[in-house]
């Protein structure tokens, strides 16, 4: 059975972008680190504008992992992720300053 360390909230410097569509109101979505055409899949049948954008990691490629805000037709807000690297990084640092586990929601109140 794996185990899960207490959820921690780190901070990750991240590249993003807003990127609006050309004149003819086409636009293909880059990675926003090597430039590359991000390979975009929708995972969520019911949510068309959010998306996900892998940049092969081939080719001189970086293979980085985006996620995409396209509700509007006009723009499109890109993130980059931070590679697992540096989120390992940001958690091993968190730890080290010795800072609390995040503190759980409370329970929701029971309907009446
Ligand atoms: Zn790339």
């Amino acid at each position: 059975m794996k185990s899960t360390t207490p959820e921690k909230m780190i901070s990750v410097p991240m590249r993003a972008a807003i990127v609006r569509a050309g004149s003819n109101g086409a636009g293909t979505l880059c990675c926003l680190n090597c430039r590359a055409e991000l390979e975009l899949s929708q995972p969520d049948i019911d949510s068309p504008g959010r998306l996900v954008g892998v940049c092969h990691g081939c080719c001189n490629h970086c293979g980085s992992c985006h996620v995409i805000d396209a509700d509007d037709a006009a723009e499109a807000l890109v993130v980059m992720l931070p590679s697992f690297d540096a989120i390992r990084e940001a958690i091993e640092f968190n730890e080290a300053l010795g800072c609390p586990p995040r503190p759980t929601a409370a329970p929701a109140p029971a309907p009446s």
